[in-house]
């Protein structure tokens, strides 16, 4: 989802200031209606003691002032006139009257449509909040769904450093029971020990990043660091799928300033929904992932697989909500992932080359050092 900017209300002039300036104005143009004759030119400047005062938005100061032009027209005409009323006069009056009430009406309802638009602004504001709630919420069930599929991938990954860890504990004991223990020896496998533990740490930080619920946190990332970390997460279920592998990555890193987390989400998407794609064929199950410069302006990462392919029926429908094609899917992994590489200012999209498989592949704004590293 794109980052939309919140609409906000118009600066509107102070009702105070505005209706002092119009006081001062309607008592100048009384004195010279009631001083001279000149009617409908003095209706022409009430209509604008109106309108100023319509513009400071206030409805009961509008009316106040409709009431009060009509009032001071109606002495003025009086005094300017001292009792002798020609048929003329009364007319040109009367014409002064009707142009005061249709500008107040103009401007009254002027005042009501606009209120009504801000109300709309206001309505559609608080919408785009609820979708980029409800969005994130989605993001947020859909990384604790992968982390589900990812299970056994984080269980493989923390059980091997762990038995690391117990085997160079033996080694190091055996090392130190010995007649003349050796020292360099058991302290080789403490350091092993140490690194293995470290690792185990790791899987396990990048898991309780994933599972944590947070905002976003845009900083420069390496795209060929995050492919490498993805990779390292579902490295079993490409083992377990017989998935072959090959990565593409450009030298020197593409940077972009995204957020390290939701890219992993993405990548992990993308990887998953080919493993399944290939799940079926009986050919060889072949994954490319690839980073590379896309143009002056963006940085692209590429993950092509020999799967099922995209029918055509299909492609344009890949990224709506709640398509999907499997009896299980949820039909939510593709559509967050746009909504993830769109609100970085990127756009995703799918191919279907004619040789066969799937190539999901986007593009991001290249980082221009705007951003802080992380
Ligand atoms: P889900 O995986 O729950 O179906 P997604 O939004 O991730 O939801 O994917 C939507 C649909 O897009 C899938 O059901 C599948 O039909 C199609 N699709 C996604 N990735 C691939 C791919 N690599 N190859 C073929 N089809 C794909």
């Amino acid at each position: 989802m794109k980052n939309c900017r919140r609409a906000s209300p118009p600066v509107r002039p102070d009702v105070r200031v505005v209706s002092t300036l119009a006081a001062v104005i309607a008592l100048a143009v009384f004195g010279i209606a009631a001083l001279t004759s000149l009617d409908i030119a003095a209706a022409v400047f009430y209509g604008v003691v109106v309108l100023l005062v319509a513009s400071a938005g206030n409805r009961p100061a509008t009316i106040a002032a409709a009431w009060g032009c009509v009032a001071l027209m109606l002495l003025g005409f009086m005094i300017s006139h001292n009792g002798a009323y020609s048929g003329g006069a009364i007319a040109r009056c009367a014409v002064s009257l009707l142009a005061i009430a249709t500008t107040s009406r103009l401007a009254l309802r002027n005042m009501a449509a606009t209120a009504m638009l801000h109300e709309q602004v206001e309505m559609l504001n608080l919408a785009q909040e609820a979708l980029a709630r409800s969005t994130a919420e989605l993001a947020h069930v859909t990384r604790i769904t992968m982390l589900g599929e990812m299970a056994a991938s984080v269980a493989h990954e923390v059980t091997q450093p762990i038995a690391a860890i117990v085997t160079c504990g033996a080694a190091a004991l055996r090392w130190l029971n010995r007649p003349a223990p050796e020292i360099d020896e058991a302290a080789q496998s403490v350091t092993q020990m140490i690194r293995d533990a470290k690792r185990a740490d790791e899987v396990i930080q990048r898991i309780r990043s994933m599972a944590k619920k947070r905002d976003r946190l845009p900083a420069t990332v390496d795209l060929n660091g995050i492919v490498g970390e993805s990779i390292e997460l579902v490295r079993l279920e490409l083992e377990r799928h017989r998935v072959e592998l090959k990565s593409d990555l450009a030298a020197p890193p593409p940077t972009a300033c995204c957020d390290r987390v939701q890219l992993q989400q993405v990548l992990i998407n993308l990887i998953m929904n080919s493993v399944q794609a290939m799940a079926d064929v009986t050919g060889p199950r072949k994954l490319r992932i690839a980073t590379r410069r896309f143009d002056h302006e963006h940085v692209q990462v590429i993950v092509q697989d020999s799967g099922t392919g995209i029918s055509e029926e299909n492609s344009g429908h890949l990224f709506n909500a709640f398509f999907t094609t499997k009896a299980e899917g949820m039909g939510m992994g593709l559509s967050i992932c746009r909504s993830i590489v769109e609100a970085h200012g990127g756009r995703i999209w799918a191919e279907s080359p004619a040789a066969g498989g799937a190539v999901l592949q986007f593009i991001l704004p290249v980082d221009e050092g705007r951003c802080h590293e992380q």
